[in-house]
This record gives C-alpha cells, sequence and structure tokens, in this order.
C-alpha cells in the first residue's frame, strides 16, 4: 500500500525519550520510539527528525544563568538525544545520521542543507540536533525550519496527548477534541499547539502540521497510512 507521505520531519520533544522518567533518556522508551521510525522507514518513507532538549534542560527555566547562555545548554541537551536516538536506529539496523547546527565536529556532522538532503534521498534518517544554532528560539521553531529546508510534506508533532483539544481534556473531560484546524485557529483560540514563531514560520511556508500520540505502538504508522488518529493543522 502507497503510504501518504513520501517524506516527513519528525517532531520529538525530550519527553518521547525521557517517558515516565521525565529526565534523561530512558533506553525502553528511546528503543519504543526508534522501532516506530524504523517501521515507516521500512515503508520507503524518507524522515528527518528534530528531538528536543526538555529531558535535560530548557533555557528558560535556567536560574541565575544569562538566558542565552541557558539556551545554549539547552541546544546541547538537544545533541545528547540525538545521539541516543541514532545509536537506537543504527542497533536495529535503521541507518540513522545526527548533523548539529553548532559544530561539535568529533561527535556529530555538522549541518549543511545539501547534504542533509542527500542523506535523506539515499534512505537515511536525519536526526537534527542543536536546534537552529540560535538561542531564543525553540525545537519548534527548528522543526519548522528544517522542515521548509528539507522540502518535507508535514511536520509529524508527537505530543503525550493524542489531538489538540480547546482545553486540557485531563482538567475538563468536555474539552473539544478538534480533526482539523487552521493555523488562524490557533491564534484566535490561543491553542498551546507550539510557540507562535514556529507556527508563523509554518503559515508562512505552507507547511502542514499533524499532531498525534507517539506513545502509542503504531500510531506512526497510522498517521503514514492518512489514519485519522490525531489534528490535521495547516
Ligand atoms: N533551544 C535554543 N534554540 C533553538 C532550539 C532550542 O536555544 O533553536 C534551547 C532552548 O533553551 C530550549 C532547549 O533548547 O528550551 C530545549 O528545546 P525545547 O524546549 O524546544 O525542547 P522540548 O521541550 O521539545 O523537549
Amino acid at each position: 500500500m502507497a503510504t501518504k507521505y513520501k517524506r516527513v520531519l519528525i517532531k520529538l520533544s525530550g519527553e518521547a525519550l525521557a517517558g515516565e522518567d521525565k529526565f534523561g533518556v530512558n533506553p525502553e522508551m528511546t528503543a519504543k520510539t526508534a522501532a516506530q521510525v524504523k517501521e515507516i522507514h521500512d515503508q520507503g518513507v524518507q524522515i528527518a527528525i528534530v528531538v528536543g532538549g526538555g529531558n535535560f534542560f530548557r533555557g528558560r527555566t535556567g536560574k541565575n544563568i544569562d538566558r542565552a547562555t541557558a539556551d545554549y545548554m539547552g541546544m546541547l541537551a538537544t545533541v545528547m538525544n540525538a545521539l541516543a536516538l541514532q545509536d537506537s536506529l543504527l542497533s536495529i539496523g535503521c541507518d540513522a545520521k545526527v548533523m548539529t547546527a553548532i559544530e561539535i565536529r568529533d561527535m556529530a556532522e555538522g549541518y549543511s542543507r545539501r547534504k542533509a538532503l542527500d542523506y535523506l534521498d539515499d534512505n537515511k534518517v536525519v536526526i537534527f540536533g542543536g536546534g537552529t544554532g540560535s538561542p531564543f528560539f525553540s525545537t519548534d521553531t527548528t522543526a519548522a525550519l528544517r522542515a521548509a529546508e528539507m522540502n518535507a510534506e508535514v511536520i509529524l508533532l508527537a505530543k503525550s496527548i493524542d489531538a489538540v483539544y480547546s482545553e486540557d481534556p485531563n482538567v475538563n473531560p468536555d474539552a473539544e477534541r478538534y480533526e482539523e484546524l487552521t493555523y488562524m485557529d490557533i491564534v484566535e483560540k490561543e491553542l498551546r499547539v507550539m510557540d507562535l514563531t514556529a507556527a508563523t514560520l509554518c503559515k508562512d511556508n505552507d507547511i502542514q502540521l499533524y499532531v498525534f500520540a507517539m506513545a502509542e505502538e503504531g500510531n506512526l504508522m497510522k498517521v503514514i497510512n492518512g489514519e485519522n488518529v490525531g489534528t490535521l493543522i495547516h
């Protein structure tokens, strides 16, 4: 069966690798995430991944540390996650390559758009570590930027929740679950899907976003096959 998407960018938050631990890299959780990625890779989908770093460090939570310095620490955190995911993928026979926005030459390759595109064409999973390389940005913005650069058809935004809701469904069980939204809806309804810089970049570059729960096994495959398991934003 032909997949719905041929080239995707998956945004994984650091929490997708930490699991229940909430901190650091949980080996089982990372392996589960890698297994889902391999499943769609085996279908011939070209995959770029942007990883967050919140399971180690977030710039805005750094106390007594200059914001820019704290952001650089956050970017380093994303590199740790990228390396963990790379090894998890390699260990199950899925070829993967980390590229970092800030050069850390002995650990990974520096980002080059041309090379990243070549790797995708060569069926390597490309993992972008180090965010955009600039402080004051988020990995959601990185996802939007790299998706535009890679000409990805969609950003698959893996969340701990299965879709976008009008309110937190854990707080209000009557919250409305959305199947489809526009970027304007996100702004007008003040839905916390991604930060506004990221949403603006997606809107301006006509990048679709699909919000879904990665924690549910097989869900990534369902998204790739066009099953309706989350929220589409365009
Ligand atoms: N970060 C940054 N510039 C970027 C991307 C990330 O400064 O282009 C820093 C920022 O401090 C952020 C941290 O890296 O808090 C980790 O990223 P993020 O919070 O997006 O991770 P997630 O919440 O998705 O795990």
